[in-house]
């Protein structure tokens, strides 16, 4: 993928997808804010995610719970006391980075790094984060580690564990408040209400619970666009199964979240890859994860962690709330604590994955080749002169009934074709003086560039058909 990360970034601001957030103040670093093509966008990617996993499926539901929880939830988590990377500052400029990135960096930047590494140092993983915070330390500074921004080697402080949680306060009386915080995962929610959902869904286990929302982490590095950001959207589930059918449920997910990018996305096999955690890198509650990653113009980046989460967090919530959480199984007459699998997707990153991967130069233009399912703008309507506006409106009319069209009317022809091209618009139609009253019209492909004449009255059956 030769995608230039500059181009997409530009074509996204440019083409209303994405604007600094809070622009006209000066931004405020690393909020990004969702245009009209780009809320579209985003919001045509989750009703696929909520049809595919939960409408087409008999053993799903949603949740949408509250991004302002009781703290208890968040130490259950353990999200209080260890939900944290290791932060390292270089004295030279006051920069802050996450020392295992850099060090991720450093063992990328030759093919004998790694060995080299694990020979001078001791280590004996090739993953970072999973070091002591004194052995980054010691390898930052024993390795002269460069900042990233200066090129020059960082004078850098002892990695230290920085809490990603965003707090705030929520008043108890007029003169106390509260420590409470953002939601830094959309997942506890789901947990919390486990057992109302079970009491009141009448599902039987195996069964899931999704649920899309926005989630909070004060990323000591936030970047690429709007890759890593402070403020994100995900798309949560997790699949409650009984305890030994979970490794077999693991890997149905795993099929499950690719065929939802390459077939429901259409997202090109060649970008992704499965990855597996080694035994170092898992979760101290996890007995398997699975990322998906993406190729990103900057590098392959994790899309979508699935992980098996064992009973931890039903378990963990038991002992913090004194509730029981287990769950009755009316088919073999036995009470267990359910075991999850947790596919947990990044809704903004998936967007930006989506463009990446649709972003095409030609020769002659730049296009986004979008999946029709999730084009922001399915038909844009064209009259080929003005003076038919009329006669246009009249099928704008007819199509905006059943598909989020555009009408234009200004520039040429060829112009407004590459406009539609540009934002990932599948099919024009065209309307002209002899077509139109002979009760035809004209519909140009974005892809092919091949026009067809097709009759009006016709023309919502065709467009149903081609967008399935
Ligand atoms: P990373 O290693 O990239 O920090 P993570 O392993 O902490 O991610 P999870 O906690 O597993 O991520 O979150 C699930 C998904 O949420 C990720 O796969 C990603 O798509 C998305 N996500 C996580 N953090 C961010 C963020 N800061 N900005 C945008 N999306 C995010």
């Amino acid at each position: 993928m030769e995608n230039n990360m500059k181009d997409i970034v530009n074509l996204c601001q440019n083409r209303w997808f994405v604007y600094a957030g809070s622009e006209i103040y000066g931004w405020l670093a690393n909020t990004w804010d969702y245009g009209p093509y780009g809320s579209q966008l985003k919001e045509n990617i989750r009703n696929l995610w909520l049809k595919e996993f939960v409408q087409k499926r008999t053993d799903m539901v949603t949740l949408d719970a509250g991004i302002l929880m009781n703290p208890q939830v968040w130490v259950a988590s353990g999200h209080v006391g260890g939900f944290s990377d290791p932060l390292i500052d270089d004295k030279n400029t006051g920069e802050r980075f996450r020392a295992d990135k850099l060090l991720e960096d450093l063992i990328d930047s030759s093919d004998d790094a790694g060995e080299y590494l694990k020979e001078k140092y001791g280590v004996n993983s090739l993953i970072p984060e999973a070091w002591e915070l004194a052995k980054q330390t010691e390898v930052m500074r024993g390795e002269q580690v460069k900042n990233p921004e200066t090129g020059k080697p960082g004078d850098w402080t002892d990695a230290k564990k920085f809490n990603l949680m965003f707090q705030t306060s929520q008043w108890v009386t007029a003169d106390s408040s509260s420590v409470i915080y953002m939601r830094p995962e959309t997942a506890q929610g789901i947990f919390v209400n486990f057992a109302n959902i079970a009491r009141t869904s009448r599902k039987k286990i195996p069964f899931g619970v999704a649920q899309v929302g926005k989630a909070f982490r004060n990323e000591i590095t936030p970047g690429n666009f709007i890759f890593r950001t402070r403020e994100f959207e995900q798309m949560e589930i997790e699949y409650f199964c009984e305890p030994g059918t979970d490794m077999e449920i693991h890997k149905t997910w795993k099929n499950d979240c690719m065929k939802f990018l390459t077939q429901t996305l259409s997202i090109s096999e060649d970008n992704l890859k499965l990855r597996d955690h080694d035994d170092d890198e898992l979760s101290h509650y996890s007995n398997a994860t699975t990322d998906i990653e993406f190729r990103f113009p900057f590098g392959w980046g994790e899309l979508w962690g699935i992980a098996s989460r064992t009973d931890f967090d039903l378990k963990a919530h038991m002992a913090q709330s004194k509730e029981d959480l287990s769950y009755f199984d009316p088919v073999n007459n036995k009470k267990y604590v359910p075991y999850v699998i947790e596919p947990s997707v990044g809704l903004t990153r998936l967007f930006l994955a989506t463009i990446c991967n649709a972003y095409t130069v030609e020769e002659v233009r730049t296009y986004l080749k979008l999946d029709p399912k999730i084009a922001p703008v399915k038909v844009w309507v064209l009259p080929i002169v003005k003076k038919l506006w009329e006669e246009a409106k009249k099928v704008y009319a007819q199509l905006s009934e059943d598909f989020v069209c555009e009408y234009d009317e200004v520039g040429s022809v060829g112009k407004r074709y590459a406009r539609m091209d540009e934002i990932g618009t599948p099919f024009c139609v065209v309307i002209d003086s002899d077509n139109y009253d002979a009760g035809n019209i004209t519909v140009r492909h974005r892809d092919s560039m091949e026009q067809e004449i097709v009759p009006i009255e016709q023309l919502n059956s065709y467009l149903t058909g081609k967008l399935k």
